[in-house]
């Protein structure tokens, strides 16, 4: 990776879910008033707090992980999984009366997707400013996705603001943004559907992706990245917008390609690369996770990125 070599490991933290993955693999997706039997059960760490942790410390971060989960053998399995990727879950609170966060996924043999979302420890998450704080002297960025409760998401970036630790939001799953959340981010990263969302207007193309990035900067960041799948991603800063397309593979899952993807860019970022160097990384990341199945498992480490091929070069708009 570009990005990151001969640099000293970088202090990222991440405040967000973290769920046990509960993925049915079916024939067909059971209709109303159906039972279908599965043809096997596979439990997969998850929840987007989780999974951009992971990217982050496989792409070469020390990272600080912040959220709650039950008093559970799930909550249990995540941080042993936390563990295995040389993740500090000292801040990851556990709840007595309320289970650890869990999506059931069922998979059918068209490789479709539907997913019921237990928030469980997630949605009672109250940030601890006192154990924060420290944790975001001295990183180089925060984290951040929407699937704990918005007065928390707030607190944590206005803390990160406080302490000169930049922001970096995934606004998934989609929720209008409050007007003091624009204001604390440093850089967006979004996909096709919630940057048009967020911007009200269809992005379907490069050139609308693009208009988009741009009013989207105009309501706080300084940074706006909009993910294109296949088609690469978008960035808009200062500068002016930039196009860098995405690697030709042969995609078979792309489970966590946003995921990782972020935690490439948030590394490169940490390490003062341009946005678009670490832009660059995260298409290379991505590429290498969408030739893998899963989620978590398919999220590569700084080393197999690093021995991939470049990605094309981008495109001034
Ligand atoms: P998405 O969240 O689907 O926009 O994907 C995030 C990033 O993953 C994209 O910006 C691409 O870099 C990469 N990506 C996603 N799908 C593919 C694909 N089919 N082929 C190559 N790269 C992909």
């Amino acid at each position: 990776m570009n990005a990151v070599i001969g640099m000293p490991k970088p202090r990222i933290v991440v405040v967000g879910s973290l769920n046990m993955d509960l993925v049915l693999q079916v024939r067909h997706a059971p209709g109303p008033g159906e039972t279908v039997l599965a043809d096997n059960l596979r439990l997969v760490p998850g929840g987007k707090g989780g999974n951009q942790a992971v990217a982050c410390a496989r792409l070469g971060a020390k990272v600080h992980l912040f959220g709650r989960v039950g008093d559970d053998a799930y909550g249990l399995t995540l941080r042993a999984g936390l563990d295995a990727d040389g993740i500090d879950h000292s801040g990851v609170q556990t709840d007595p009366n309320v289970t650890t966060g869990v999506a059931a996924i069922t998979v059918d043999a068209s490789a479709q997707n539907r997913i019921v979302v237990v928030p469980g420890a997630n949605s009672r998450f109250v940030l601890d400013g006192a154990v924060l704080e420290p944790r975001l002297r001295g990183a180089s960025g925060l984290v951040l996705q929407l699937e704990i409760p918005m007065p928390q998401v707030l607190a944590a970036a206005q803390l990160a603001r406080a302490t000169g630790c930049p922001v970096l939001l995934n606004p998934s799953p989609l929720h209008p943004l409050p007007d003091a959340l624009w204001q604390l981010v440093d850089t967006l990263i979004v996909n096709e559907v919630e940057a048009g969302a967020l911007a009200d207007q269809r992005v379907a193309t490069v050139a609308e992706a693009a208009q988009a990035a741009r009013a989207l900067r105009a309501k706080g960041p300084a940074q706006v990245v909009v993910t294109l799948g296949a088609a690469g991603a978008v960035a808009a800063d200062a500068a002016g917008c930039r196009h860098h397309p995405g690697m030709v593979v042969q995609a078979v899952d792309t489970t966590a390609a946003g995921d990782t993807f972020l935690g490439a860019l948030a590394v490169g970022l940490a390490q003062s690369a341009s946005l678009d160097a670490a832009l660059r990384d995260g298409i290379r990341a991505a590429a290498l996770c969408v030739t893998q199945a899963g989620a978590q498992p398919s999220i590569p480490s700084r080393a197999a990125v690093a021995q991939s091929p470049q990605p094309p070069d981008w495109i001034a708009l």
